[in-house]
């Protein structure tokens, strides 16, 4: 049965598959994927399941076979494109394993393209496990709606990162001791961007200094409050994304 606005059902489950998905293909789940739509979702045949590959967009794919353990669900339709998000990175220092949980899944959910970990001098969190930020992604992103995943990249040094900043991207550096106001640079600049954001001890002066030295950066104040870092990178994020972003 083709897409309709009432097919499928807005409760239909909704997954990202990393192979590349093709009009009427089988496509064999096991493990994780299956556990959720067999035990938690009570997929059965003939039933929808939406599915997104990061490549070519969503599909509606319908459940042909269905085990205790796997399902194979026959790629019927194809729902829509792969979505562009606006070019926006968060660069942010790592901070703790919940908090920065919350923040890919909210970096996530606000359209941000990139997630860059930054190390600085303050940074307390230099073990990061990619693997897990990736899965969080991948879960956001099958929640918000997303048919593309942002990239997590590898975390990199302050001054690796400075060094080789890409002339053409504008460098919001969100700096407690004050700065522009946020909105009002952000509108001022379009065009590719990123946020920076400090760890919870904040930059030190020369950290500051460095910063301030690419031509690239406009440093920008989150008003009269110190705000935690995922807080900071939430309301910037946000604020880049009605100025500059697809809001
Ligand atoms: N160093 C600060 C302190 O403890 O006094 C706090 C750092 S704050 C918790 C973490 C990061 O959030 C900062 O490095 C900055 O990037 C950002 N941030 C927090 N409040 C901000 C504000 N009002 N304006 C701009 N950036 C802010």
């Amino acid at each position: 049965m083709p897409a309709t606005p009432a097919w499928p059902p807005q409760s239909t489950p909704r997954l990202y598959v990393a192979e590349r998905l093709t009009q009427g293909a089988m496509l064999r789940l096991d493990g994780g994927a299956a556990h959720y739509l067999v035990q938690v979702m009570r997929t059965r045949p003939g039933d929808p399941v939406k599915l997104f590959d990061d490549q070519t967009g969503e599909w509606l794919g319908i459940a042909r076979e269905v085990q205790k353990r796997g399902l194979t669900l026959e790629i019927t339709d194809h729902l829509r494109p792969r979505e562009s998000v606006p070019d926006f990175w968060l660069v942010m220092a790592p901070i703790k394993k919940g908090r920065i949980d919350w923040m890919v899944e909210k970096a996530c959910e606000l359209g941000v393209a990139r997630v860059v970990p930054v190390l600085t001098r303050r940074t307390v969190v230099d073990k990061l496990k990619h693997d897990r930020l990736a899965a969080q992604a991948v879960e956001a992103a099958e929640q918000c709606d997303r048919t593309a995943l942002p990239q997590i990249a590898d975390p990199v040094k302050l001054s690796a990162l400075l060094k080789d900043w890409p002339e053409e991207r504008t460098l919001f550096f969100a700096d407690e001791t004050g700065g522009a106001p946020a909105a009002k640079a952000m509108g001022e600049r379009p065009g590719p961007a990123a946020v920076l954001i400090g760890p919870e001890g904040g930059f030190d002066a020369d950290e500051r200094a460095a910063i301030r030295a690419v031509p690239q950066a406009v440093g920008i104040s989150l008003g009269p409050r110190i705000l935690r870092a995922d807080t900071a990178a939430a309301a910037a994020t946000s604020l880049w994304m009605a100025a500059a972003g697809d809001w």
